[in-house]
């Protein structure tokens, strides 16, 4: 959000349960354009939920609610509400995420709420950054790459995004958050036997502690 408000994202989505009449009508009083579209949600597990219609959804645990999409560009916003429960890769795209990125997103949806342990496996020993930590989001930590999910823990181009996200919390004069979002994707984890993370002390068996 702190790279959308300055404009260099030019695009956020988020999904709204309650109020979302309310939720868009405050909204569109700072951001040039609001649009929004019912969904519905299914629950995967962990933090992972899937975006679909009636037609796709016939099971239950099946949540209705609305994709809101903020952004700086009418035709962008539009576009991405079209893109976003059709076309992931295309929705991806639109929101400036790394091709190698979104073409990873895939694999770790096959993964389910053990998507941490895809990513670690996937993730090359060497170059393995805090900038790039998206599994600070599942135990409930601040991601820099905020809803990104990065094809690996050592994704030059998520680390890049991860940087700016932090330097534009710094630039919005939110330093304390600047400051928490790096102690957290510093915070010592490890993958649990259900494939999440999970904070852990230092020196446990399979703890692991990425550097900014
Ligand atoms: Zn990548």
């Amino acid at each position: 959000m702190a790279r959308f408000a300055l404009r260099r994202k030019q695009a956020v989505r988020f999904f709204c349960q309650e109020s979302t009449d309310r939720v868009a009508g405050a909204l569109s009083g700072f951001v040039a354009h609001v649009a929004r579209k019912p969904v519905l949600t299914r629950h995967v597990g962990g933090t992972w939920s899937c975006i679909g219609s009636s037609a796709e959804f016939s099971s239950d645990k099946t949540e209705d609610g609305n994709i809101i999409v903020l952004g700086w560009d009418s035709g962008l916003v539009e576009e991405i509400l079209d893109a976003e429960s059709a076309n992931t890769t295309e929705a991806g795209a639109l929101f400036g995420y790394p091709a190698c990125c979104v073409r990873a997103v895939y694999a770790l949806a096959q993964a389910g709420a053990a998507w941490p342990a895809e990513l670690v496996r996937r993730s090359p020993e060497v170059g393995r950054t805090a900038k790039a930590n998206r599994l600070a989001a599942d135990w409930g930590g601040l991601s820099p790459v905020g809803e990104l999910f990065p094809c690996s823990l050592a994704c030059p181009m998520a680390a890049a995004i991860g940087f700016d996200g932090h330097e534009s919390l710094r630039c919005l004069g939110l330093n304390s958050l600047a400051a928490c979002l790096v102690k957290h994707a510093e915070s010592t984890f490890r993958i649990n036997a259900e494939g999440r993370a999970r904070p852990s002390q230092p020196g446990v068996p399979g703890a692991t502690q990425l550097v900014w």
